[in-house]
């Protein structure tokens, strides 16, 4: 039953009886499909379910789609220089490793999600009060600002304190 020719295809949702896009999963149109699974979120871009646990508003499939637009170019390098595809994209997704919020160092091994590296001792107490705030319910903005200036200031006052070592860390 396609109402008006162009627009989304509308059908009468068997739970609430309004006339809405229908979720071809459940069956029911979204909101209804929402209540029943309290777990699941709608993906901004193509309005499909996902899991709500994931921070972020798009599904797995948009998100890959847009990865591999954001990177054509890239693959298409590294694709003329032998590499199969799934090699282009390990190869792009080595070289856009994340950095360290706190010292700025490259963390190995680390996803594009991780904020802190773990090899400073001030950089795993940011770490750790970051974590401690957003369960307060802070926005990973906020938090980061808070965690990365706290570890900062500890820091600095640990240089005051008389007790003023020779540059540790050894990450040079
Ligand atoms: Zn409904
Ligand atoms: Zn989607
Ligand atoms: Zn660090």
């Amino acid at each position: 039953m396609d109402i008006n020719g162009t627009g989304p295809h509308l059908e009468v949702c068997p739970n609430c009886g309004g006339l809405e896009v229908i979720h071809e999963t459940t069956g029911w149109c979204i909101p209804c499909t929402l209540i029943v699974f309290p777990d699941l979120k709608v993906c901004a871009t193509c309005g499909d379910l996902f899991p709500r646990k994931a921070q972020v508003d798009n599904c797995w499939d948009c998100r890959k789609e847009a990865w591999l637009a954001k990177h054509a170019d890239n693959i298409e390098t590294y694709m003329a220089r032998g590499l199969s595809f799934t090699a282009a994209c390990e190869q792009i997704s080595d070289d856009i490793r994340p950095y360290c919020k706190n010292c700025g160092d490259e963390i190995r091994g680390g996803r594009s999600t991780t904020n802190f590296c773990n090899r400073k001792p001030e950089c795993r107490r940011a770490s750790r009060q970051f974590r401690t705030l957003r369960q307060q319910g802070l926005t990973p903005d906020d938090a980061l600002a808070i965690a990365t200036e706290r570890a900062f200031v500890l820091v600095s006052m640990e240089g005051n304190n008389g007790s003023i070592r020779p540059s540790q860390g050894g990450s040079i």
